[in-house]
């Protein structure tokens, strides 16, 4: 049964300052097709083995792996992880490949006369992030993991990623589960088989997987279903009922009071509950894939954050996805993105995250003043106020996340998320005291 809240006015905010549409599901059409085998089965030894078709014409071909992966605004591809590669011709003859001197997730390489496909195999190291990877990288434990496919697939230049069609699957421990927006053709035996994408859909459609895996369907009022799916080593830990299950479905409620019905289909909050990797959200389009430490849904009632994660990458459907600012939209995936304008992309969700933590009572009225308080008191405090612009952290992020801790006063760090936020906060007690 569906809950039926009184909606909150809207806040006043429309998201069209400087945006523009991000995002279209194409049809998958009459074009090319690479099938790609990812075989997961050692994962709890940090391997993944893949093997994928890629069509070609003869001549050269230039293979890319995926350099700028979407909502993490960096150039984070973890190409230091794949090993083992081999490129070989539709009749199995080894071909040699040279990577691009300055691009180097780039792989040249010459497809043979008669050629209609080449096959690349490699093996992709998990568990090795760097720090601005982390997000959209590739995870095995011993009952879970978590997959992102930017990490196990190429693509040829000049594809068109939102055309170019790829059949997925994915072979898993005997007994294991998936959750992941992407629809299934087939399963059984530990294998997985999806039905073709496109390479954007492929990329924004992570799996996360185990023994496990236990899936919760999120009761509330919006036409489209949503669901948390979560992994970790221990039932305790994957375990979410009661009132804090239904405060998340409350949280959607009140995104789509402030949004607007919701734009996609349906929506899959994939969690992963482990110690053993920092925490992170990353959005996408139909799912978040967020890591938080192994406690998290154990413990009450401090609800702030981390699980502030959890409306923030929601809010990116709307902020971010639907709609992106100018030089934030997905080109393709080796194309530096402008960043300048995180402060609305960032700022504008952070703002909201707090604001849906409260309305859905994730996070009390006090502590969320307490945050805000503690929040202004040390972006006040930092001297890299008088030199450096908000704006500039956002171009300059690729290098704050990995900044040292010395002298930190002198830096502001990622402040387009937190100061960002005050923008917003501002537009909106400017709206209300002008509308009431
Ligand atoms: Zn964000």
């Amino acid at each position: 049964m569906s809950r039926r809240l009184p909606r909150c006015a809207p806040a006043g905010l429309a998201l069209g300052l400087a945006l523009s549409m991000a995002f279209a599901v194409s049809a998958v059409a009459a074009a090319p097709r690479s099938t790609l085998h990812v075989d997961a089965r050692d994962i709890d030894r940090r391997l993944v083995r893949v093997r994928q078709d890629v069509p070609v014409a003869p001549g050269p071909v230039e293979l890319n792996y995926v350099l700028w992966t979407p909502g993490n605004h960096n150039p984070s591809g973890p190409i230091q992880n794949v090993v083992d590669l081999t490129i070989t011709d539709d009749h199995g003859r080894r071909l040699l490949w040279r990577r691009d001197r300055e691009l180097m997730t780039r792989i040249h390489v010459e497809a043979p006369a008669g050629a209609s496909f080449l096959t690349v195999s490699f093996t992709y190291i998990t568990n090795q992030p760097s720090v601005i990877s982390r997000s959209t990288d590739s995870y095995g434990f011993r009952d879970f993991g978590g997959l992102n496919w930017n990490t196990v697939l190429f693509y040829p230049t000049g594809a068109d990623k939102d055309e170019w069609v790829i059949e997925p699957d994915l072979r898993l421990p005997i007994g294991w589960r998936v959750a992941t927006p992407l629809a299934l053709a087939r399963s059984g035996s530990g294998r997985f088989q999806f039905k073709p994408v496109t390479l954007a859909e492929l990329v924004d459609s992570p799996v996360i997987f185990g023994s496990t895996l236990k899936t919760y369907t999120l009761d509330t009022a919006s036409a489209a279903p949503h669901f948390i799916h979560a992994v970790a080593l221990s039932d305790t830990d994957t375990a979410l009922g009661g009132e804090r299950l239904d405060k998340f479905g409350v949280m959607i409620d009140q995104a789509e009071a402030v949004f607007g019905p919701f734009p996609r289909r349906e929506y899959h909050f994939l969690v992963q509950l482990s110690d053993e990797m920092r925490g992170f959200g990353v959005e996408h389009n139909e799912c978040t894939s967020i890591a938080l430490s192994a406690d998290t849904f154990r413990t009450a009632e401090r609800d702030g954050d981390p699980i502030g994660t959890i409306p923030h990458e929601y809010i990116h459907s709307w902020c971010g996805k639907l709609r992106a600012p100018e030089g934030l939209l997905d080109t393709n995936y080796h194309t530096t993105a402008d960043t300048r304008l995180l402060w609305v992309y960032e700022g504008l969700t952070t703002y909201y995250d707090d604001v849906l933590a409260v309305r859905s009572g994730l996070m009390t009225e006090e502590e969320y003043l307490d945050a805000m308080t503690n929040r202004i008191a040390d972006s006040t405090l930092r001297d890299g106020r008088l030199w450096q612009s908000v704006e500039d952290t956002a171009v300059l992020l690729r290098h704050l996340r990995s900044r040292s801790a010395s002298w930190g006063d002198k830096r502001r760090g990622v402040a387009y998320y937190g100061e960002g936020a005050f923008f917003w906060l501002e537009a909106d007690a400017i709206i209300r005291r002008g509308t009431n």
